[in-house]
């Protein structure tokens, strides 16, 4: 791990009923949690507020998607005022399949943040290659250009975890290496500190997603740039939700 506060976000994507969201809380309100880690969850929209009302207060809540400005007449979207009305104090901005299923782009990532960030909501904004992009040796060219749209918009990167998810990873068993993630995330670091600042460099926490789960978050969390994870498919397990939670070393 990194020097930040470890971070770990458990993405529910969109899964979950009443009831098997009701059965997670109560395994995440039970377990026991590495006091020095920062633990976010985020369910569904329509679940949130259940969830907000029924899990210990030691986790906060994050959305999955949010509007790019203030709400009124977009059907169909919840704004970041909305968020903020439940109680939700982070979003997740950029997630590869918002941007290869749904379409987002760059820019419009990049000013989803801004405003989410202007409301006070903090952002889990998400990068990350596709499988031909790395093969092509584009991975850091793919990486800086949604960096840069990020960096565009955003007043500030006080309230930003960057979340480095290789495509190729999410949700397909095939975990990055230790190694290959922790050279992105340097890369990364090193991108804010030549176009951003030094100090946003050292201070931002980066964290790694893809196929993270209870057998390799720990030799994962070794790595010294490696701040946390973005946890996908194993967050909606309780118990090895924690076990990646406690990897923290
Ligand atoms: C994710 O969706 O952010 C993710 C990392 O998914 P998984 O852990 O299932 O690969």
């Amino acid at each position: 791990a990194g020097t930040g506060k470890f971070f770990v976000g458990g993405n529910w994507k969109c899964n979950g009923t009443k009831e098997s969201i009701n059965k997670l809380v109560s395994d995440l309100n039970s377990a026991t949690l590495e006091s020095d880690v920062d633990v976010v969850v985020s369910p569904p929209f329509i679940y949130i507020d259940q969830v907000i009302n029924s899990l210990t207060s030691r986790i906060e809540v994050a959305a999955q998607n949010s509007w790019i400005g203030k709400g009124g007449a977009f059907t169909g979207e919840i704004s970041v005022e909305q968020l903020k009305d439940v109680g939700c104090k982070w979003v997740i901005l950029g997630h590869s399949e918002r941007r290869h299923i749904i379409g987002e782009d760059d820019q419009f990532i990049g000013k989803k943040a801004a405003y989410a960030l202007s409301q006070g909501v903090g952002v889990i904004a998400c990068i990350g290659e596709l499988l031909e992009e790395r093969e092509a040796g584009k991975t850091s060219d793919v990486c800086f250009r949604q960096l840069k749209a990020y960096a565009d918009a955003v007043p500030s990167w006080d309230n930003i975890v960057i979340a480095y998810e290789p495509v190729w990873a999410i949700g397909t068993g095939k975990v990055a290496t230790p190694e290959q993630a922790q050279e992105v995330h340097v890369a990364v670091r090193d991108w804010l500190s030549k176009n951003v600042s030094a100090e946003v460099a050292s201070k931002t926490r980066i964290i790694y997603g893809g196929s993270v789960n209870g057998g390799n978050s720990a030799e994962l969390a070794k790595k010294g740039d490696i701040d946390g994870f973005l946890v996908g498919g194993a967050s909606l397990k309780g118990p090895e939700f924690a076990t990646i939670i406690n990897s923290v070393t």
